[in-house]
């Protein structure tokens, strides 16, 4: 690498993403004592306004000092047992690492295969719940936004397909790529453990996991059977009650957090979401005046928050990616998995404005021209710009949804 990254320039993979000055602030404590009478006024407020976020009245609000990944395993240990069966779909890196996690902790991990660029399989899932009639599956774990494609599944129409054959299985979703960017309902899809990180949404350093749990989920941790001991939430619930930690608790993202939570109800969750849809929608004017197509197949299935993006045949997308960062000191998420060579991401999600997004396409357009892509400089920066114009005032739904 020939120069030193300016620091100054956004980062536009999903995630981590960027953090405002006025969280990297608030994250700029002394130490202070957990022990301390205290804490419980900064950690409780905090998780009460969590819940805001995660749409959801009753359960619990579960942090560790972990990121996503430890949010997962948080989940599984803490409500499954060895050789527990579980029904989940794989359409992409994520959702295939979190079925590597079940397998790993010896549950009977039942794959449905789908197409990358598709979204959870809902009539697949109906259709498998039915014939269960002995009850055997656990839970159905969901990616609501799988980061790998760039693709949104409908979490409601899977607990439809739960509702449908009236099956008890627990709802797994990984919300970490979604919540606090797009729209997610705890309480109204009916999800009984959502796994959530502080690096995506909320703007914050990577470091805390944040996991929200139904009461029914908690009824299922006194009989579960697979190992834990850190990421016992029997341990963090009862440590939380009287206003503490059971270890040393991660408290300059616990500060970061409770600024988060400020700047996102400020703005209100909807704009929020409004938002995001409205710069995604940009990046994919875009993409399609640049003559290239998502890997999400379809526009009900599109991300607000990651846009993955085929390069044309005949091109290395990691040459690209490489190329941007060594050239013009920009981040873009490489393809991952199959995707490796053929795809590149542009993460689009936590504190990212219309001019911020402009920049990091007209970066893209340079690194492309530079590499002889089949685009002419402006083409899809032109696309996003009239979009911006004419969406900026009052905000429109077009192609994908406001869910
Ligand atoms: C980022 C992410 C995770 C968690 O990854 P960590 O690196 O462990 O924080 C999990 N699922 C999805 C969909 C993600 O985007």
């Amino acid at each position: 690498r020939t120069l030193l990254m300016n620091g100054q320039n956004p980062i536009f993979i999903p995630g981590p993403t960027n953090i405002p000055d006025r969280l990297r602030a608030a994250m700029n404590v002394q130490s202070s004592d957990h022990r301390a009478p205290d804490f419980k006024d900064l950690l409780q407020p905090v998780l009460r306004d969590v819940r805001k976020v995660f749409k959801m009245k009753g359960g619990e609000i579960i942090t560790f000092p972990a990121s996503g990944t430890g949010g997962w395993e948080a989940s599984i240990t803490n409500t499954l047992s060895p050789g527990d069966k579980v029904l989940v779909a794989r359409y992409g890196m994520f959702s295939h690492r979190w079925i590597d996690l079940c397998q790993r902790h010896g549950l009977d991990v039942e794959v449905l295969e789908c197409e990358w660029g598709e979204g959870a399989p809902a009539d697949r899932f109906a259709d498998r719940l039915a014939s269960d009639e002995a009850g055997l599956i656990k839970a159905v774990l969901v990616t609501h936004n799988e980061t790998a494609t760039g693709v949104r599944s409908d979490i409601a129409a899977v607990r439809t397909a739960l509702d449908a054959s009236d099956h008890q299985a627990l709802l797994f979703v990984d919300c970490v790529s979604s919540l606090g960017s797009m729209d997610f309902r705890m309480d109204e899809w009916g999800v009984d453990l959502a796994v959530s990180g502080s690096q995506k949404g909320f703007m914050l350093n990577t470091g805390m996991a944040i996991v929200a749990v139904s009461d029914k989920a908690l009824s299922a941790m006194e009989t579960a059977r697979c190992a834990r001991c850190f990421f016992d939430f029997r341990d963090m619930l009862a440590a939380n009650q009287v206003g503490g930690y059971p270890y040393t608790p991660p408290l300059q993202l616990i500060h970061g957090l409770r600024e988060s939570l400020d700047m996102l109800l400020a703005e209100g969750l909807e704009n929020v979401f409004q938002r995001h849809f409205r710069i995604a929608e940009g990046v994919r004017q875009a993409v399609a005046a640049w003559g290239m197509t998502l890997c999400a197949r379809a526009p009900e299935l599109y991300s607000d928050t990651v846009s993955a993006i085929y390069v044309p045949e005949g091109f290395d997308s990691n040459s690209l990616t490489d190329h941007a960062f060594s050239r013009y000191e920009v981040s873009f998420g490489v393809g991952l998995g199959e995707m490796s060579g053929k795809a590149f991401r542009i993460g689009h999600l936590g504190s990212m404005s219309e001019v911020m997004a402009l920049s990091g396409l007209a970066a893209m357009e340079m690194a492309m021209k530079d590499l002889d892509y089949p685009v002419s400089l402006g083409s899809g920066v032109a696309a996003a710009q009239e979009y911006y114009r004419q969406s900026g005032a009052a905000p429109q739904i077009a192609g994908g949804q406001a869910r």
